[in-house]
């Protein structure tokens, strides 16, 4: 069954602008995918009709079978829960620790002290933080502070993680190390949404890529027939 379906989406802006136009694509359980596109594209809107940020003009979006438009304003923060999201700029809060920004998702589900720091323990482990978990995000690498943010994005085992521009202010070398850790880490079953308007890196992890064009979805490439540029 599918995690994620757009089922004909359209969106226009008040003002008319249409950033995306009978948009449909289906996410199995698991599976890992790219969005890509030039600026413009619509990238952004289709992760933020996923998180509720906005709602579609035409068409439905369906998450775990349900039909999004039926969340009420009362649901959206039980909706976003079930994502994990990772930010171009990590959003991270600077006056908390390492630490303490991982763990904040599992707070606020109310989860037990105990159990919080042994699962923050155990992501830090896997990301190579773990000797950081008490310094500020400040006092980070770039690319250190990225893998914060994707830990407190997987921390507590979302059903889906999407991704907008995850990499952008990162260096090459960088941006592929960080794609690469998309790919390798979420739980089984998490699947992963990974917007990105750079093709050759995109391309070069040989995963499934949906390709925008000007709202329109040009292409949805299966990874054995993407082509390098
Ligand atoms: P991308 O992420 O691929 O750069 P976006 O989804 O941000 O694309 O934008 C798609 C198009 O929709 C762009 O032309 C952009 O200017 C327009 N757009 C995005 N957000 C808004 C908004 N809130 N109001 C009006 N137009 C918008
Ligand atoms: P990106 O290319 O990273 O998606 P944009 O410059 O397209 O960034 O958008 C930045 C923010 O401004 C987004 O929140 C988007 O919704 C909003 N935005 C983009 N285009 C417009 C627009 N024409 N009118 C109003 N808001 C817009």
């Amino acid at each position: 069954m599918p995690v994620l379906r757009f089922d004909t989406v359209s969106k226009t802006y008040p003002g008319g602008h249409t950033a995306l136009a009978e948009v449909s694509f289906a996410v199995d359980a698991g599976e890992m995918l790219f969005v890509t596109g030039h600026s413009g594209a619509g990238k952004s809107t289709l992760l933020k009709l996923i998180q509720l940020v906005e709602r579609p003009s035409r068409g439905a979006v369906l998450f775990d079978d349900r039909n999004l438009l039926k969340v009420r304003s009362g649901g959206i923060a039980g909706h976003r829960r079930q994502l994990g999201v990772v930010y171009q700029n990590h959003q991270l809060l600077m006056d908390r620790s390492v630490a303490d920004n991982v763990a904040l998702p599992l707070v606020l589900r109310g989860m037990k002290r105990v159990e919080i720091n042994k699962r923050v323990r155990s992501i830090l482990d896997k990301l190579g933080l773990a000797a950081r978990e008490r310094a500020l995000p400040s006092q980070l690498s770039a690319g250190e502070q990225q893998r914060v943010g994707i830990a407190r994005a997987v921390v507590a085992e979302p059903a889906l993680l999407i991704a907008d521009e995850p990499t952008g202010n990162l260096d090459p070398g960088l941006s592929a190390e960080i794609m690469g850790l998309f790919a390798s880490l979420p739980e089984r079953g998490t699947s992963v949404l990974v917007a990105s308007h750079d093709l050759r890196l995109v391309k070069h992890m040989r995963k499934r890529v949906l390709v925008l064009d000007k709202g329109r979805l040009q292409d949805d490439i299966a990874p054995e027939d993407l082509v390098d540029e």
